[in-house]
């Protein structure tokens, strides 16, 4: 698997290469710095205002601590970011949910098209399925053409089963079959790939909505999970995306993808810190191995590596 620090170093303008400059211009604890610091942060979209309180709480810590040397002020940081997401957070964890024992789990896909949803769920498919899960994918986005075949395409790869149907379809028909074969044929795990856009929000949102109780009529501990995939290439604009989604259904985690080659990695913390929602997976990449479980600790080192 892609490592965070292999990941996170894949082009020269990424989010990490902006921490390494800042560390490899480090000269003396000063206003410079601190300055080079503010704009580090600034640039990787954590937001104007995060990033001054960022900044001024680290010059009182470095202060207190008497941090002086280039490897103290840098774990001065680690620590600071690091716990900047935790307590951004209601105290759950990063850990996927499972449905007891006997029982599939539901994970379903929500987020616009292009985020990366159907390849988020080939890569995570894979994941499980090498831990011994039997895994099962159901193709809900009928509106977006190719959609269902890019996912057919992604369970033959894993080789693992998938539910179709007719392209424009209702999705709903999709998802019920979807979870009467997870029941039936014993599955662990049922992924379900919805539609980025309808006609308008309201619609997409009464869409998911639908979805959710042909679920749980099935299932009703059903869906464990209600992941939300962002591009984090797109900023500011993920952050608009995790607010529409958060006010209108029941976000359980986030994706965030494309943190390969882009310097706007911040957004993890921006997103954090307004929507206390728990980032569970990065995508690292397009290869089926790119894709890691989130660990604040990990991506914050991976930053200074
Ligand atoms: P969907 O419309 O949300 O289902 O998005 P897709 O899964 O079709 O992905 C859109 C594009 O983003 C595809 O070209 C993917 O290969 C690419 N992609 C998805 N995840 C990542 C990632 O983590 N890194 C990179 N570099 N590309 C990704």
């Amino acid at each position: 698997a892609n490592s965070y620090e292999e990941g996170l170093t894949k082009t020269r303008s990424s989010f990490s290469e902006k921490f390494k400059m800042l560390m490899a211009n480090f000269r003396a604890v000063d206003e410079d710095f601190f300055e080079e610091l503010e704009e580090t942060l600034i640039a990787a979209d954590v937001g104007f205002e995060m990033a001054l309180k960022i900044s001024n709480e680290l010059q009182d810590e470095v202060r207190l601590k008497n941090a002086s040397s280039k490897k103290d002020v840098q774990n001065t940081i680690i620590e600071k970011l690091v716990n900047v997401y935790d307590q951004a957070g209601n105290g759950e964890n990063n850990e996927m949910l499972f449905a007891e024992a006997g029982q599939p789990s539901v994970f379903l896909f929500v987020g616009v098209n292009g985020v990366g949803k159907t390849t988020t769920i080939g890569k995570m498919a894979s994941f499980y399925k090498k831990q011994g899960k039997k895994v099962l994918l159901a193709a809900a986005d009928t509106f977006r053409a190719g959609a269902t075949e890019q996912l057919v395409e992604w369970a033959h790869r894993d080789q693992v089963d998938v539910v179709t149907g007719k392209e424009k379809s209702d999705p709903a028909s999709v998802v019920f079959d979807g979870v009467k074969k997870s029941i039936d044929g014993h599955y662990d795990i049922l992924f379900v790939d919805t539609a980025g856009r309808l006609q308008n929000n309201d619609n997409l949102m009464r869409e998911l909505e639908k979805m959710k109780k042909i679920i749980t009529r099935q299932l009703p501990n059903a869906p464990q999970e209600v992941l939300l995939v962002l591009d984090a290439t797109t900023g500011q604009n993920a952050l608009q995306q995790a607010r529409l989604f958060k006010d209108s259904t029941d976000v359980t985690g986030l994706v965030l993808t494309k943190l390969d080659g882009t310097a706007k990695g911040g957004i993890v913390l921006a997103i954090r810190q307004e929507l206390h929602l728990p980032v569970k997976w990065v995508g690292l990449g397009e290869k089926v191995d790119d894709l890691e479980p989130f660990n604040a600790d990990e991506f914050v080192y991976g930053l200074f590596k």
